[in-house]
């Protein structure tokens, strides 16, 4: 079954977690468990119709695959955000919403290193999916520090109280009040973070909070490499990813190229292309079984690197500029320019 069709899954459950976020729990057919299996740390992709518009958001998945046989979303309200608000307004037991299954690359590695994860808000998602793995299914040591405006805010407050008397002897939870402590700042990262040198680091929360993590992070010398950093935004509406698409086709208007090769599971391709198209598109259009999810440039699952050549990268919600550097770019949104384009999918 194709990954990237939306499934009409019905809510099995809706949980009201504080005065301003709900979960929501999809009961999984029979038949799709296999397509909605998942990683810790990774999201689901709702679309939901909204004023004559299909609007399209992500949301982490705050339950854990090695614990819970539940899939679990758990939406905290924006202010004037569309889809939170109706979710945590409208959604009730019964209700059918479109979905597709999970993806993204955030989410706990293999690997034996200590587990340092930061949340702030609704961050808590995908970082408490990961802790729970963590625990269930490694030896690692596990410290979660958690920020949120004050203790009111706490998302799954009881749960993690419980995990931590379950795990008392290798996990450690910080929690952080703006209205207390005030906001994370570079010290207290630095005090949180001590004794763990050479941690794999996880963080999720608002922009400002994940820049101060990150940042004191880097400067302390940790690699670039450990440091995993999830960013909650909304996608462009339908209309204003149109009018992207279209820039995007006329910044790569004048395409030399007629053919790309393709390095996919082993095997090389040539592909014909076709001006306009993406090298997903292209390849799709071959019959060649490309490695795709959200096709908005969000998700990730489409990265590859591109060798030989000149391209242009359209909508990237999910690449760092070190990545891009790198050479990565996302299948669903480059379009080959010119030279001998080669591209490349990691294995
Ligand atoms: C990988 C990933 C995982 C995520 N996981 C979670 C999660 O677990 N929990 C969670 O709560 N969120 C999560 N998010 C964020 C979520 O996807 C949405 O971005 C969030 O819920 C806000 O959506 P919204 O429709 O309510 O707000 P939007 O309508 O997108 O509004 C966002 C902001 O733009 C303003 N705005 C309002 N109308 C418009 C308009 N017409 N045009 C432009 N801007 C407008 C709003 O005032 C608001 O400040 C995740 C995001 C990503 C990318």
């Amino acid at each position: 079954m194709s990954k990237t069709r939306y499934h009409n899954l019905e809510v099995a459950e809706v949980i009201e977690e504080t005065h301003d976020s709900k979960s929501v729990v999809f009961k999984i057919p029979q038949d799709q468990k296999d397509a909605f299996e998942y990683l810790p740390g990774q999201f689901l992709t709702l679309k939901v119709p909204y004023d004559g518009k299909q609007l399209v958001r992500c949301y982490s998945l705050a339950s854990s695959p090695h614990v819970e046989v539940v899939h679990k979303v758990t939406i905290k309200r924006v202010d004037g955000g569309r889809i939170s608000n109706w979710i945590n307004d409208e959604v009730k037991v019964g209700d059918s919403i479109e979905v597709m299954p999970p993806a993204g690359l955030f989410y706990l590695n293999e690997a034996s290193n200590d587990v340092i994860l930061f949340g702030g808000g609704s961050g808590i998602t995908p970082v408490i999916s990961i802790l729970k793995s963590a625990l269930k299914t490694t030896d690692r040591k596990v410290k979660l520090v958690y920020a949120n405006r004050d203790e009111e805010s706490v998302i799954f407050r009881e749960e993690l109280k419980q995990i931590e008397q379950n795990h008392s002897d290798r996990l450690d939870i910080v929690y952080i009040y703006d209205t207390v402590h005030g906001f994370l700042n570079p010290d207290m990262v630095k005090e949180v973070t001590t004794g763990h040198v050479g941690a794999e680091f996880y963080i999720c929360g608002p922009g400002p909070f994940m820049d101060t993590v990150e940042n004191t992070l880097l400067s302390e010398g940790e690699e670039k490499s450990r440091i995993h950093v999830e960013r909650f935004v909304s996608p462009a509406d339908p209309d204003e990813a149109a009018a992207l698409e279209a820039e995007a086709i006329a910044a790569a208007g004048d395409s030399t190229v007629t053919a790309f090769k393709v390095e996919l599971d082993g095997e090389e391709h040539t592909i014909d292309y076709e001006k306009g198209d993406t090298v997903l598109k292209s390849m799709l259009k071959a019959g060649i079984d490309a490695p795709f999810s959200c096709e908005e440039g969000m998700c990730g699952a489409c990265m590859c690197e591109i060798e030989g050549g000149e391209s242009q990268l359209g909508i990237n919600e999910v690449l760092t500029d070190e990545e891009l550097e790198e050479g990565w770019t996302l299948a669903c949104q480059c379009r080959p320019i010119s030279g001998n384009i080669t591209v490349k999918f990691p294995d």
